[in-house]
C-alpha cells in the first residue's frame, strides 16, 4: 500500500510515543483516501500482534475477512445527506458498551462536511468524553465545515494529493488486469486523488464520459442546437444526485477547456488529449468562464432541492444564451 503512507507512519509513531487522541478530523478532498487511511489507522488500533498492523493476529485477519465487530464505518443512509440526532444518540449508547473482541473499539465516521449543526451538538458530549476504549475519525473534505467545538476536540490530519507515480503503482496492484495505459490515464488525470482514479477507471465513470460529450457537441458544435441540448439532457431522466454527479464532470471538462484555451499547462482532469480539439477552437474564453458559472449556479440549486425538471431547462436555455 502506497497511499498517504507518510501520514500513516506518522500515526504510527504517535501512538508508539504515547500521543495517541480520542478524535481525529481527517481532512482532504473527495478522493484522496480519507477512507483508507481511517481504516488503517483502526487497524493499528484493534491490532494484537507487533508491528501493528501486523496482518496476522485475530484482529488483523478480521479486517482482512472484510469485517471486524469493534470498527464501524458510519454514513448517512442512502436517500439522505447525513446521520440524524437519533442516530448520534444510538452511536453514543453504543460508545458506552465494552469492545467485543480486544481492547478497543472505533468509530469512523463519513462526510463531516454534511453533519448539521444539531447533529455535531449532538455528537459534541460523545466526543469530548468517550470511554477510554474508544477512538473517533471524523472525515470530511473541509474542516471548516464542522463546529469549532467539535475542531477543538479533536486533532487534525490532513491528507495531501499523492503523486502520479504513487497513484500508478497502487492501481497497478489493486487491477493487476487492467492494461497500463488505462491505468496512466487514470493517474495522469486524477487530480492527485486516489479514490478520483478509482473512479475515473469504472465502467459507470466511462458512461457519463461520454454523456459529457455528447452535451459538449450539442453545445459547441456547430451542428449542435438548443433543442437537442434540451431533449439530451432531459431525457437522460437520472436521478437528483446523478446529474449533480453529471455536472461535476462537466465542470472538469470546461476546467480543462478553460485551461487550454488560456495555454496553461496545468494537468487536464478530464479529457484524453485528442478529445478536446474539436472543442477548442470553437469556443471563447469568456464564453467557457459563462459556461462554468452557468453549471455551477445550477448545480447548486438542484443539490438544494428546486425543482429538477425546470432547473435543467433553465440550464439549457442560459448555456445557450451563454454562448
Ligand atoms: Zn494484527
Amino acid at each position: 500500500m502506497v497511499l498517504n503512507e507518510d501520514k500513516k507512519t506518522e500515526f504510527v509513531n504517535s501512538l508508539e510515543n504515547g500521543r495517541s487522541v480520542h478524535a481525529y478530523i481527517v481532512e482532504g478532498a473527495e478522493g484522496s483516501g480519507k477512507e483508507d487511511f481511517a481504516k488503517f489507522c483502526a487497524a493499528v488500533l484493534v491490532c494484537t500482534g507487533d508491528n501493528k498492523p501486523c496482518g496476522k493476529c485475530p484482529s488483523c485477519k478480521k479486517i482482512a475477512g472484510g469485517g471486524h465487530p469493534d470498527i464501524a464505518v458510519i454514513e448517512p443512509p442512502k436517500d439522505r445527506k447525513t446521520i440524524s440526532v437519533d442516530e448520534v444518540r444510538r452511536l453514543r449508547r453504543d460508545t458506552a458498551v465494552l469492545p467485543n473482541e480486544g481492547g478497543r473499539k472505533v468509530y469512523i465516521i463519513k462526510k463531516g462536511e454534511l453533519l448539521t449543526d444539531q447533529v455535531q451538538n449532538a455528537m459534541l458530549k460523545m466526543i469530548e468524553e468517550p470511554p477510554s476504549f474508544v477512538t473517533f475519525f471524523i472525515l470530511t473534505s473541509k474542516r471548516e465545515a464542522l463546529l469549532a467545538t467539535i475542531r477543538s476536540r479533536c486533532q487534525t490530519v490532513r491528507l495531501n494529493a499523492m503523486n502520479e507515480r504513487d497513484i500508478l503503482e497502487h492501481l497497478k496492484t489493486e487491477y493487476p488486469k487492467l492494461d497500463v495505459e488505462t491505468l496512466e490515464s487514470a493517474a495522469s488525470r486524477c487530480g492527485g486523488r486516489i479514490g478520483r482514479a478509482v473512479e475515473l477507471l469504472g465502467k459507470e465513470n466511462k458512461e457519463m464520459h461520454d454523456v459529457v460529450l455528447k452535451l459538449l457537441d450539442a453545445l459547441i458544435l456547430p451542428t449542435g442546437s438548443r433543442f437537442e441540448l434540451d431533449t439530451y439532457l432531459l431525457g437522460l431522466k437520472y436521478k437528483r444526485e446523478t446529474y449533480c454527479a453529471l455536472f461535476d464532470e462537466a465542470l472538469l471538462a470546461l476546467r480543462d477547456l478553460l485551461l487550454q484555451k488560456c495555454g496553461s499547462r496545468i494537468e487536464r482532469l478530464f479529457f484524453e488529449p485528442e478529445e478536446m480539439k474539436k472543442y477548442v477552437r470553437l469556443c471563447s474564453k469568456e464564453s467557457l468562464v459563462r459556461f462554468i458559472r452557468t453549471v455551477e449556479d445550477v448545480r447548486d440549486k438542484i443539490d438544494k432541492n428546486v425543482n429538477l425538471n425546470a432547473a435543467l431547462t433553465h440550464l439549457t436555455l442560459e448555456l445557450w444564451n451563454a454562448k
